[in-house]
């Protein structure tokens, strides 16, 4: 019956949990070899052999190709980059309405902005976290060319319900599988299910070179315009015989030759680190499950998880306590959780005034744009809900983690659950 460390008591837990890390010897090892061939990257942008980049960037796009068993892979500076390069590769034009997620990283959003189309935003499964076929079909209109669907947090959006839509529809699909690397959808991979998909290369995600993304596409046409867009299009397609104009607009989101062998060594280190993952969540969830009031992540079945986040749905009305206020008392036991993930994206001031490009409203008020997209408070309920109340995430579950760790973790919220009473006087301090 230990007091509370909330509330003075001693912490289950002093000792931090372990960073999470993936560089190595390999890593250190490739990265010499590109500094001693004296070339950091070697794209040009032209129409030229050198156009597609150096070696290591091209061996990781057939390595990218084969781990997921896809047709082309197009490695880029950053999963935002490859996110825009997506959404202009698939013919998005001004005033087009494209489908996305309000609880994401804000780039699977405003790369839609990108091009002068409009995010328009579909609610959230609460078990799942992402958006859902009825979700979607609630805000198709007659403007709707695209849906950008997020893998959030590790677990796969519901594949085969979103595909049948937009096809019924006439719609693109661009999949975010920013945080879900080999996350599987009836046996297959996420980000592999669509036109599109894009992963990241970042430094927070499963795997990472610093900053990177990679696009992977089965459509030949499509994978030229990644590489396009890439890759200053503008100068390459008169040579190239690129007679499809529309949005061949280049950027240089080229990666280098360094991220490249980076990439190469992680890609290989990415299935123990995932499996590993995978089995310290399920130890957690098993530790978790029954405890009133919590509901450890929910698992479609055919699907895997692989947890970027470990999520937790909380009920104040099972513990009649705040979740913030159930968050603080785990954190002062020495547990790292969060309360609710990112803000609603349509609640950032960008959506609620309505001013990206220039001072007049653009793409908002451009006279390509037909329709009326609403961003008010209350249009994704479920989103704000976990956002507000319900959703609480850890960054624990990760290949770096023990059981004994996790052991504090489950020790931390029956303490909290066991103590609950105590802290009654501190809730009603903050209603
Ligand atoms: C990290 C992340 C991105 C952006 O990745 P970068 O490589 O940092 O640009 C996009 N979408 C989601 C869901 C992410 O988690």
């Amino acid at each position: 019956m230990s007091k509370l460390a909330l509330l003075g008591g001693t912490p289950v837990r002093s000792k931090p949990f372990q960073e999470y890390r993936t560089i190595g010897d390999e890593e250190k090892q490739a990265v010499l070899a590109v500094l001693d061939s004296g070339i950091l990257s070697q794209f040009l942008g032209v129409y030229h052999p050198h156009f597609y980049g150096g070696p290591k960037v091209q061996q990781l796009e057939t390595d990218w190709s084969k781990f997921y068993n896809v047709e082309h892979s197009v490695t880029m500076n950053s999963a935002t980059s490859a996110l825009y390069a997506a959404v202009g590769a698939v013919g998005i034009e001004p005033g087009d309405e494209v489908i996305c997620s309000p609880y994401t990283m804000s780039a699977s959003a405003s790369c839609v902005l990108g091009w002068s189309a409009i995010p328009v935003f579909a609610d959230i499964d609460e078990s799942t976290f992402c958006i859902t076929p009825e979700s979607i079909s609630r805000v198709i209109t007659p403007h709707t060319k695209a849906i950008v669907v997020v893998h959030i947090f590790g677990h796969p959006a519901d594949m085969d319900g979103i595909a049948a839509l937009a096809k019924q529809n006439n719609l693109a699909i661009i999949e975010d599988a920013a945080q879900s690397p080999m996350a599987k959808y009836n046996g297959k991979y996420a980000g592999t299910l669509s036109d599109v998909g894009v992963f990241s290369l970042n430094y927070h995600k499963h795997i990472h070179t610093g900053e990177g993304g990679v696009a992977v596409t089965n459509d030949a046409m499509i994978n030229q315009r990644l590489q396009l867009i890439r890759n200053h299009a503008e100068v390459v397609v008169d040579n190239m015989g690129v007679t499809n104009l529309v949005n061949m607009v280049g950027q240089n989101y080229r990666m280098t030759e360094i991220e490249a062998a980076i990439g190469i060594e992680q890609l290989k280190k990415l299935p123990s680190l995932v499996k590993k993952r995978v089995e310290i969540a399920a130890y957690l969830s098993k530790k978790l499950s029954g405890l009133p009031g919590i509901t450890p992540p929910k698992l479609r079945s055919g699907s895997v998880n692989v947890y970027y986040e470990y999520c937790i749905k909380y009920s104040q009305d099972q513990l009649g306590i705040h979740r913030d206020l159930f968050v603080d008392a785990l954190t002062a036991e020495g547990i790292p959780m969060y309360k609710g993930y990112v803000r609603p994206i349509y609640l950032e001031p960008l959506y609620q005034q309505r001013i990206a490009f220039g001072s007049k409203g653009h793409p908002f008020t451009n006279y390509n744009y037909q329709g009326s997209v609403d961003y008010s408070k209350g249009i994704c309920p479920i989103t704000e809900r976990m956002h507000e109340a319900e959703l609480m995430f850890t960054d624990v579950c990760h290949a770096q983690t023990s059981e004994r760790d996790i052991d504090d973790v489950a020790a931390a919220f029956e303490k909290v659950l066991r103590n609950l009473g105590d802290l009654e006087p501190l809730a009603r301090s903050r209603q």
